[in-house]
């Protein structure tokens, strides 16, 4: 296995290219891509930088360039209902990209001539990161998050929530807007502006993926205020151990890869 994981921002991977051992450096195509050993598991780092043709540019790169077999995203976005808050933590079951519309050719959502408005994560590894992420809430959040920043984001007890995450070339911070969309998508857990484009590559190319965001904000006119505060001291955290765990179960039981690709 070799593990490919991108996030959009620099802080939303801080820490992670530093655990690497062996870890070498690459240039290609405007980014920088980190290989090495991360828990023993072999891996790829790489920002994309934000919004659906830098991710699936990246997911495509990751996978024709530096051959990973997986694909991790973690990253942060906003809550796309309100039995979702910040702090909590997002495992996707299913991608859409809310801003594809090429209706009435198609319906509202479908990725013309794919007959799809929704890419599926890898079931099995999509289950291993909710453990994980379950895991860190419950054994090393504490740790993790100091309590002035818990403090500060009123983080008092953060959920796992398993559902659909929408992903637009957009920053959501207009609650009617959101409100549309989650009437449009039900099971709508979560929005932000990569994850389906990295499942849509990942389908494409047969490469199992899954995608893991912290709730920044709650997508509303309050979206942007101390936002790269909560990304740095809180989200950084969340991936870093999250991820940890993930590696560490990862060398003791491999993913078992089911199908074609
Ligand atoms: N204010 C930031 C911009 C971040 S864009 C800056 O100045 O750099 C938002 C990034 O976080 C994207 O990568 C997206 O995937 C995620 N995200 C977090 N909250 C979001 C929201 N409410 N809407 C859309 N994307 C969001």
């Amino acid at each position: 296995m070799r593990l490919g994981i991108i996030s959009a921002l620099q802080e939303e991977q801080l820490g992670l290219v530093e655990a690497m051992e062996r870890r070498y450096k690459l240039i290609h195509g405007m980014r920088e891509y980190t290989a090495g050993q991360l828990w023993e598991i072999d891996a790829v780092c790489v920002l994309s930088r934000i919004g659906k043709v830098a991710a699936a540019m990246t997911a495509t790169t990751l996978v024709e360039k530096f051959g990973v077999t997986h694909i991790l995203f973690t990253g942060v976005a906003g809550a796309g209902d309100k039995t979702v808050g910040v702090g909590d933590i997002v495992v996707a079951e299913a991608l859409v990209q809310h801003d594809m519309d090429a209706s009435p050719l198609f319906p509202r959502f479908e990725v013309p001539l794919t007959g799809r408005t929704h890419f599926q994560p890898d079931p099995s590894f999509s289950l291993r990161l909710s453990r994980a992420a379950h895991d860190f809430l419950e054994l090393d959040f504490l740790d993790a998050v100091n309590e002035t920043e818990r403090r500060a984001f009123r983080l008092l007890q953060p959920r796992v929530h398993r559902g659909l995450v929408a992903s637009g070339d957009q920053f959501m911070n207009d609650p009617a807007r959101l409100e549309g969309l989650n009437a449009a998508l039900p099971g709508l857990v979560a929005v932000e502006m990569e994850g389906a484009a990295v499942a849509q590559v990942c389908h494409e190319l047969g490469i199992p993926c899954a995608v893991i965001r912290t709730i920044s904000d709650n997508a509303n006119e309050n979206a942007a205020i101390d936002f790269m505060r909560f990304v740095k001291s809180v989200a950084a955290q969340y991936a870093f151990y999250v991820t940890r765990r993930l590696c560490r179960d990862l060398n003791t039981a491999p993913l078992v890869q089911v199908g074609p690709g």
